[in-house]
């Protein structure tokens, strides 16, 4: 049982993991991406993983704590103090790894090497919990939608790929080691998806826990990392369409695939 699911997780973290790469050769594609196109591109995604946050992973955690507390109120408390822990998790993460967020609209695509790395470090530590959200949705077995949230993280892994090899060519890499990199960073989340499953694997009762964590990490990556990189305050109603875009197909596939 532990096996099966163990092995489910890191096939499909590793093949959603792997999707880094194809946005990372995506930079073979197009000579220049403008940084609205990426910025679009990005923001749907943001879209596609709260749905995906909180339709495989929030709304379940929150019924199945209302199921096992009786107390609806002592299931809210500790439903809400789960989320809270993923949040405070990444956001501790992101305090005592150094990273830099992306300026690169601020001055167009030339960037130096450092500043693209700690941009690169960034990105990389988002994705430990996004495979450890990916390890714990396979680790709660049906109870969770892990099928959705992967497809959901795979998706976003596109224009994530493509945005790590931007900013590398941007600090003058050659566009194969700009893609290949982006490939090798995927894998972080195989990574992250390992240790959720490890983690979930505690105790019975944890896993609706483990799910409402999960669900916070991701929604503070979303709030706190994609979306204040991407989302143009000027230009609110086409950002706000492309989060909303991406938010309605994954609530779409979210149902299709329950
Ligand atoms: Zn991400």
């Amino acid at each position: 049982m532990v096996n099966h699911l163990f092995v489910e997780a890191l096939l499909s973290s590793c093949l959603a993991g792997m999707i880094t790469g194809v946005g990372g050769f995506m930079i073979f594609i197009k000579k220049k991406y403008s940084q609205e196109y990426i910025n679009t591109m990005l923001s749907i995604a943001a879209g596609v993983m709260l749905a995906a946050a909180f339709f495989a992973l929030l709304v379940p955690a929150q019924k199945q704590i209302a199921a096992l507390v009786e107390d609806i109120h002592v299931a809210g408390f500790w439903y809400a103090g789960a989320v809270f822990v993923g949040v405070a998790l990444v956001w501790i993460l992101n305090e005592v790894l150094p990273h830099e967020h992306a300026h690169m609209g601020h001055h167009g695509w030339g960037m130096s090497s450092k500043a693209a790395w700690l941009f690169i470090i960034a990105i990389t530590i988002h994705k430990i919990p996004e495979g450890l959200a990916m390890g714990i949705a396979y680790g709660a077995g049906n109870l969770a939608n892990p099928e959705s949230l992967t497809l959901g993280i795979a998706l976003h892994n596109i224009p994530e790929g493509l945005t790590i090899a931007i900013s590398l060519v941007a600090a003058h890499y050659s566009r194969i080691k700009a893609a290949l990199c982006a490939l090798a960073i995927g894998f972080v989340q195989p990574l992250g998806a390992l240790i959720g499953v490890l983690l979930i694997h505690a105790d019975e009762k944890v896993i609706p826990l483990g799910m409402a964590v999960a669900g916070g990490t991701l929604l503070f990556v979303v709030i706190n990392e994609i979306l204040p990189e991407t989302y143009d305050v000027k230009k609110s109603n086409r950002s706000a369409f492309a989060v909303f875009s991406g938010f309605i197909v994954m609530t779409y596939l979210c149902m299709v695939l329950d």
